[in-house]
């Protein structure tokens, strides 16, 4: 069974630990087949704000909702059937090949200690394949390079067939020549995509939209060239910056100066 669509809100969420306000009343519609960059400095809520929508972080307030439904009251496993996640914490640690954790991701589909069928199979083998990982199928997850590592959860949150993708900050250890692939890659499989990006360019020459989050806060939403400009640049990041495009894609580009 497969199930597309993949509308996400986040409607008016915030979400405190203790008295801080991690997340301050964050409003964000993405409509299927759309990606939205997720920026913002270090510490301005971005990965707060995605384990809401992940399911991890429960909200002090506002909702979440995945095809129109609250998530926190759907039960996990549904959530994994709409929504996969490459986070930043995940374990290393474990004992487990890459095949083992790549197939991890088809559980959401299957009762407890279902054996994989074919059909898993052929996911999981053509997800290692697309994402260049046939050849480290046995190998442990943590010999990997921070690199493979995240092509390997990336292969895991696909085979799980989601509507939605919950990336945080899914090229930190890439390569140039992986961050583009990787990024052109999720661009290409067509699915919702909310991702926190680090790099402004990059995000700029992916993404529909960009949401430019400070203190806990959204600051600037809308599109790339909306969204990147001298002003926010200088509010946000405490940067001048001179904007520019791109020769040949015709996207903003931003120099710092
Ligand atoms: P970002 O991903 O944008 O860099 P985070 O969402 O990780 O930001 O963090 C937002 C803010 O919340 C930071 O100031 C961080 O120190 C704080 N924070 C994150 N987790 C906790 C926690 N468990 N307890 C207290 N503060 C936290
Ligand atoms: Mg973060």
């Amino acid at each position: 069974m497969t199930i597309v669509p993949g509308a996400l809100t986040i409607e008016d969420v915030s979400f405190n630990i203790g008295a801080a306000r991690l997340v301050d009343d964050v409003s964000l519609e993405v409509a299927p087949g759309e990606m939205v960059g997720l920026l913002g400095p270090n510490g301005a809520g971005k990965s707060t704000l995605l384990r809401t929508v992940y399911r991890i972080n429960r909200p002090s307030e506002g909702r979440v909702l995945v095809d129109g439904e609250d998530v926190w009251k759907r039960p996990s496993a549904w959530v994994a059937r709409h929504v996969g996640a490459v986070l930043q914490d995940m374990p290393a640690e474990f004992p487990l090949t890459v095949i083992d954790i790549v197939a991890m991701g088809r559980s959401a589909h299957k009762a407890l200690l279902e054996p994989d069928t074919g059909h898993d199979r052929r996911l999981i083998e053509a997800a290692l394949e697309l994402l260049q990982l046939a050849p480290f199928a046995g190998r442990p997850f943590r010999t990997l390079s921070g690199g493979e590592r995240q092509r390997v959860l990336l292969a895991r949150a696909l085979v799980q067939q989601p509507g939605i993708l919950v990336l945080d900050e899914p090229t930190n250890h890439l390569d140039i020549h992986y961050q583009l692939s990787l990024l052109r890659f999720i661009r290409e499989i067509g699915r919702t995509v909310i991702a926190a990006l680090h790099d402004l360019n990059l995000a700029a020459m992916f993404c529909d939209r960009l949401c430019l989050m400070d203190r806990g806060r959204v600051a600037a939403i809308g599109t790339p060239d909306e969204v990147l400009t001298p002003v926010t640049m200088r509010q946000v990041y405490g940067i001048e910056a001179h904007m520019t495009r791109h020769p040949a894609t015709g996207r903003i580009w931003m120099m710092p100066s």
